[in-house]
């Protein structure tokens, strides 16, 4: 709790490239020497988008006077609106089926996509996977259908005024439409206003913008092992954040328990055989792109990554494992009963995350850390995302398995 309490404070907003992004580097390089690790940095090259002012979005009825002030927050790599501002009248889709039935009478529309994360889902990240591609997909669905912007249903199971961001992908066949977030309590008065009259126009402003590529570093610390410090244990966080908030679970605590792992260790005095090597990746939010490059680099050549371990699903009481494929698992679930008695209640086969996903392709086992998700999307992108939202002891019990899995990994390889 301490280290994501230093990185938070010293580095509240992070996104890619953006200044807030170096200051969050140095601080984590400063962290991992206090750690003893051996630190550098390798260059990536990652998605510049400045979000400028506050967002503005209003509904406008038939009456004079008849207006109404949406939360809304641009979507992350969003094109801005006109510097004046837009209005057009606003329809209602709540799947790319209804999107498809509007047909001609989505031209020169805005299209309010209302697709509420499904609460029956035990498992909140697939509920997030299903309705996150109204998000990502929805404007480019929308712009080939003559639409002139788009505002997106807040990703959280909860009725809250807090807009919740994230990437929109542009499909460079159709025109680069604006997009914004819209909470869910503003979703649910657009729509209710959208049923009592249809006659119903939206004005939007937003003034963000894409700036060329810039250079943002991967901060890597290292404490090598006694007997093989060739074969390397890799974890992993996103040191970016969305700016609405300071990132706290996404990915902030993901980067802190990395390091906390490394600190519970050396307390112990306990020397790992292999190498473990903690990675802070600077864009996972616009689409993983440091990932890639990371996996590709020519400082891979010759390096034996033998496990990669991420975790990027918030600062939650821990749960489970999902452990590489299932050959690798097979060798893995020995290990089940010592994770048991720290609280683990499942391991299963399969796991990654964003950030290590390519490293698979260069033959390292790749695996995620699995917290309790019921409250991560509460907060996910959104100015809920703060260390008040995290309890020291649920990220300090989640640093303590990975602790657990990373040094035994480190003792018996795989
Ligand atoms: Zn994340």
């Amino acid at each position: 709790m301490a280290i994501l309490t230093r990185i938070l404070e010293l580095a509240p907003r992070r996104l890619p490239g953006s200044p807030g992004y170096e200051e969050a580097a140095r601080a984590c390089l400063e962290e991992m020497r206090r750690l003893g690790l051996r630190t550098w940095t390798e260059p990536a090259v990652v998605p510049h988008w400045v979000r400028g002012g506050p967002a503005e979005a209003v509904m406008i009825g038939p009456m004079s006077g008849d207006r109404r002030p949406l939360e809304a927050a641009a979507l992350g790599l969003s094109e801005p609106t006109p510097p004046e501002g837009l209005e057009a009248p606003v329809l209602e889709a709540r799947s790319f089926e209804e999107l498809s039935a509007l047909g001609e009478r989505a031209r020169g529309a805005i299209i309010f996509f209302n697709h509420p994360m499904d609460r029956t889902k035990m498992e909140t990240f697939s509920a997030y996977g299903e309705a996150a591609i109204f998000r990502t997909r929805g404007a480019s669905e929308a712009a080939r259908l003559g639409a002139v912007a788009v505002l997106v249903r807040s990703l959280t199971l909860r009725l809250d005024n807090a807009p919740h961001t994230g990437m929109v992908a542009y499909d460079p066949a159709h025109p680069r439409i604006p997009a914004a977030a819209v909470s869910t309590a503003s979703a649910e008065a657009l729509s209710a206003r959208l049923k009592a009259g249809p006659v119903l126009r939206l004005r939007l402003r937003w003034d963000c913008r894409n700036e060329p590529p810039s250079k943002a570093p991967i901060v890597v610390g290292q404490w090598d092992g006694t007997e093989r410090p060739g074969e390397i244990i890799l974890m992993a966080g996103h040191l970016d954040s969305w700016d609405l908030g300071p990132g706290a679970h996404d990915d902030g605590a993901g980067c802190a328990q990395a390091m906390e792992a490394i600190r519970i260790l050396k307390v112990l005095d306990l020397k790992p055989r292999r190498s473990l090597r903690v990675v802070l990746y600077p864009d996972e939010e616009y689409g993983a792109s440091a990932g890639r490059a990371y996996a590709a680099s020519t400082a891979r050549k010759g390096e034996t990554i033998l496990a990669a371990m991420e975790s990027d699903r918030g600062g939650f009481l821990p749960i489970g494992f999902g452990l590489g494929s299932a050959e690798s698992f097979a060798k893995l679930k020995v290990w089940e009963p010592l994770l048991r008695a720290c609280g683990i209640e499942w391991v299963r086969p399969g796991g990654g995350g964003s950030d290590i996903g390519p490293l698979a392709e260069r033959g390292t086992v790749t695996m995620s850390y699995i917290p309790d998700s019921q409250r991560y999307f509460d907060v996910h992108h959104s100015a809920l995302d703060v260390l008040a939202s995290v309890h020291p002891r649920e990220i300090e019990l989640g640093a303590i398995v990975q602790a657990v899995m990373a040094y035994v990994l480190a003792q018996e390889g795989i």
